[in-house]
């Protein structure tokens, strides 16, 4: 059985993660992965519905998805995992529970957030209409030990995917694609 893994994507909302990640579970499946996208926003509107942005909250939020990642992963699936987890401690924790583990911080700075403002959350959170916003109103914890560090703003999400993959087949979780040989 093909050995399962998680992709931990952590960053600021509007980083890039659901962006990198749908296109990283493409090239999985092209690949004939089972794969499976936990994405925060989905998250929170079933698993997680009602959980608010307290640092409780947050935590609880990380801790289920990381018990389904660890179940998934067990059972050889390709698990990404989408979502802001902006405190290290319990990152750390998933990746204890998991195993098959790499986290990829999603970095992107501020000022580029607040120009793309896919959300228009940041606009809103600059003038103090959303209280514990991440990264302006809340702590974002960067990892310091992420296998792979992709810049949005200087990066493509093909340069992006290119580099979990590879990651990925460093650690022995994924088998290198072979090159069509021209004879
Ligand atoms: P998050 O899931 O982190 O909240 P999203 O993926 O929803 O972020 O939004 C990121 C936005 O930034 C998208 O509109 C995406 O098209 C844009 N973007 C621009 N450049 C990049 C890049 N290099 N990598 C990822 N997203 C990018």
């Amino acid at each position: 059985m093909a050995q399962g893994f998680t992709v931990w994507l952590t960053g600021l909302s509007g980083a890039g993660k659901s962006t990198i990640a749908d296109e990283l579970a493409r090239q999985l499946r092209e690949r004939g992965i089972g794969v499976e996208v936990l994405d925060g926003d989905v998250v929170r509107t079933n698993l997680s519905k009602g959980l608010g942005f307290s640092k409780e909250d947050r935590d609880t939020n990380i801790r289920r998805i990381a018990f389904v990642a660890q179940l998934l992963t067990r059972h050889g699936v390709a698990v990404i995992s989408a979502a802001i987890s902006p405190y290290r401690a319990v990152r750390d924790e998933a990746r204890q529970m998991i195993g098959n583990f790499v986290e990829v911080y999603v970095q992107c700075p501020l000022e580029e957030l607040v120009r793309r403002d896919v959300k228009g959350l940041y606009a809103k959170a600059l003038r103090g209409e959303i209280g514990n916003f991440t990264g302006v109103s809340d702590p974002y914890e960067a990892p310091e030990h992420a296998e792979v560090v992709v810049q949005t703003d200087h990066e493509s999400v093909a340069s992006s995917v290119a580099r979990i993959l590879a990651a990925l087949e460093a650690k022995g979780y994924l088998t290198p694609v072979r090159q069509a040989v021209e004879v």
